[in-house]
């Protein structure tokens, strides 16, 4: 940058000193390669602005991985291998419409920075603190992926919101949830790390497909026997904010964190499951 600045100051016209000279012609632009891109604010989804945002077909151009939901919070979504899956909260699995719209996703093009084999832990916690210690960066957004066989899995969705419109904490009062045994899948998950503030869930977020494509949701609890880890370092975070009139009427300041908390970081402890 420094380089770049100094031969824009100095020029590159005919009178500029050869010793001056950069061998190759700076950039002017600045390139967002590696980006996490997201989709609106979750302190607006939070809100209650369920309506609209990108297609599908325009999420899967700037990305094959992630998560988020869809117009009017119909379902969990999940992003694997460039195909989008809809958990909805009759239990069933969907490949939307490609114009079906998302309010709220973060989708990045998945490539593996590093792994980790024989992954086990007895619970979303101990499988979150068992990864903090293989992450080599600290600050930095995450892309995870754990293939694996679970023991125990509960998942959650939510049903579609007519308005008017409540906020997300009172929605997932509606939520359905699930338990699962014995099953084989694959947790798509992110990790923000503390700075993301209200722009999207810190720490771990985790969503499920079983291998079978046949049973999915957000993850309240897990116990994974047995899995491997793959993750990808994101270095661009590229947020597209909405052109909603929630948006527009929404004030930061009136999102309560401990609600976005209370929502999207709702865990169950293991014995709460029995
Ligand atoms: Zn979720």
């Amino acid at each position: 940058m420094t380089l770049s600045l100094l031969s824009l100051v100095c020029g590159c016209g005919p009178t500029a000193p050869e010793a001056h000279r950069v061998a190759a012609p700076p950039r002017t632009t600045v390139t967002v390669d590696d980006a996490l891109v997201q989709f609106s604010l979750l302190a607006s989804l939070a809100a209650g602005d369920y309506l609209d945002g990108p297609r599908l077909s325009e999420l899967l151009a700037v990305g094959d991985f992630g998560i988020g939901t869809f117009h009017r919070l119909d379902g969990e979504m999940i992003v694997l291998d460039g195909h989008v899956y809809q958990a909805s909260a009759d239990g069933v699995i969907r490949q939307p419409s490609l114009d079906v719209t998302a309010p709220f996703a973060a989708v990045t093009f998945f490539d593996e920075d590093g792994r980790v084999e024989n992954l086990a832990a007895h619970s979303l916690d101990l499988l979150d603190a068992r990864i903090n210690q293989s992450l080599p960066h600290r600050n930095l957004p995450y892309a995870l992926r754990i293939d694996g066989e679970f023991s125990e899995l509960t998942l959650r969705s939510v049903p579609a919101q007519n308005p008017p419109y409540e906020p997300l904490v009172d929605v997932v009062k509606q939520q359905v949830t699930w338990e699962h045994h014995n099953l084989r899948g694959t947790l798509v998950g992110l990790h923000c790390p503390g700075w993301i503030g209200n722009l999207n869930v810190t720490g771990y977020h985790w969503h499920f497909l079983s291998e079978d494509r046949q049973i999915g949701g957000h993850v309240l609890a897990c116990q994974l026997k047995q899995g491997t880890l793959r993750y990808d370092a994101c270095r661009s975070l590229v947020v597209r904010l909405p052109e909603s009139d929630v948006f527009d009427r929404f004030d930061a300041q009136s999102i309560d964190q401990q609600d976005i908390d209370a929502i999207e970081r709702q865990r169950e402890r293991p014995s709460d499951s029995r």
